[in-house]
């Protein structure tokens, strides 16, 4: 049978790789950054931008968030999160192991999945492998992600190793009902062979593609055995967890540098929920190749922007009166258009047009970022790009910091 995805690698420099995901929706080129779309939308940012003006190919939505509200059967029956919002290029979902380790109290794991109380009402909710399936079909996304748990960064060995055997079932379960929920027609996104996305040498089977889920904290080896359970499950491509959850950054860069250049060649590498500008660039480097990350638009809703000089707040009295846009150095139509005085003005005003500009400034930023990442990859000077993109980064914050007493 024809597969759900496609990815082939088309550079190389180092560890770092180009490459082209076919989707049965879209042509997404690696490294990708995807803005996250937690309750089916992207903070802020409408769709017509993220296609328009930053051609974002794929985004994310969260299986916790849109379980607990709309709820399944409403987006069900309006046809799927790509109809119900309106996106129809590639989206991504996640399961919803994370967010009910990080945003739920009163949690009760079993072998079985886990229970525990929605932040939003207090209601008591199930999750587990198969349910997480049975949601994400009913979304429709072009990529499902295992049900996993998430082991806090800072976890002891014992923890951790426990934590990942228990993944590794649960992988194993996840895969079993996602075959299911294939095979009985219950993906809300299917489309035909002849529908799904053409122009690769290869037809794609219209249907969804699983990910598994390396897990393992800090600890070296146990991310090696956790990455010999998940590939000997075998997924359409590969995600690292459990990273950016508390630890130090070094830990983080390791625990790539180890990793990623283990992981299977053939397939996508998406290291998830990480991170800034700079941990993108690094983890390039490392050999990965998918992102996802709230801060573009969270920062964008406290005044934070990043740029090519370093992150700045707009809130800083420095700029009242500055006509420069947010950076110099970006094309966005925020950047075109307004200076940082007036986005300022717009913030300490308490209008909601600041979060929208800076939120869409950032996402420019970082899918930017990416596109020159990926043409110094295919020119073979990524080298220098690094340590261009990341010098700037670092004078520009220092000398912020001096101009700030
Ligand atoms: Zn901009």
């Amino acid at each position: 049978m024809n597969k759900p995805i496609e990815w082939k690698i088309t550079a190389q420099d180092g560890e770092a790789r180009t490459g082209i995901l076919r989707t049965r929706r879209s042509e997404i080129e690696t490294p990708v950054f995807m803005p996250v779309g937690t309750q089916g939308t992207v903070k802020g940012v409408r769709f017509e931008w993220l296609e328009e003006e930053m051609d974002a190919q794929i985004i994310l939505g969260n299986t916790y968030h849109l379980f607990l509200r709309p709820g399944v059967e409403i987006i069900r029956s309006l046809g799927g999160l790509h109809k119900f919002s309106t996106w129809n290029r590639s989206l991504l979902t996640d399961s919803g192991g994370f967010q009910v380790f990080s945003l739920t109290d009163l949690r009760k794991l079993t072998e079985e999945g886990v229970e525990f109380r929605s932040h939003i009402n207090g209601d008591k909710k199930f999750l587990s492998p198969g349910i997480s399936m049975e949601i994400q079909a009913a979304l429709g996304s072009e990529i499902v992600m295992v049900f996993d748990e998430c082991a806090p960064g800072k976890a002891g060995i014992d923890q951790t190793r426990k934590s990942l055997e228990m993944t590794a079932r649960w992988a194993e379960r996840s895969k079993n009902r996602f075959n299911e929920l294939q095979e009985t027609g219950m993906d809300s996104g299917f489309m035909s062979e002849s529908s799904a996305v053409a122009g690769g040498a290869n037809k794609l089977s219209g249907r969804q593609a699983l990910f598994g889920i390396v897990q393992g904290a800090g600890h070296i080896e146990l991310r090696r055995e956790s990455l010999e359970k998940t590939v000997e499950i075998g997924f359409d491509g590969y995600a690292i967890g459990g990273l950016s959850v508390g630890e130090e950054k070094s830990v983080m860069y390791e625990v790539l540098e180890f990793l990623a250049p283990k992981m299977p060649q053939n397939a996508p590498r998406y290291l998830m929920g990480v991170g800034t500008p700079e941990d993108l660039v690094e983890a390039v480097t490392r050999g990965v190749d998918m992102f996802d990350c709230v801060l573009p638009t969270r920062n964008g809703r406290t005044g934070s922007a990043f740029t090519s000089v370093g992150k700045i707040n707009i809130r800083n009295a420095k700029f009242a009166a500055d006509s420069e846009p947010l950076d110099v150095n970006c094309s966005c139509s925020v950047c075109r258009r307004f200076s940082k005085a007036y986005i300022r003005h717009l913030y300490q005003a308490k209008e909601m047009l600041a979060a929208i500009l800076i939120s869409h400034h950032n996402l420019a930023f970082f899918l930017d970022t990416m596109k020159k990442v990926r043409q110094s990859i295919k020119l073979g000077n990524f080298g220098e790009f690094r340590r261009d993109f990341l010098n700037k980064i670092s004078e520009g914050e220092s000398e912020d910091k001096s101009t700030d007493v």
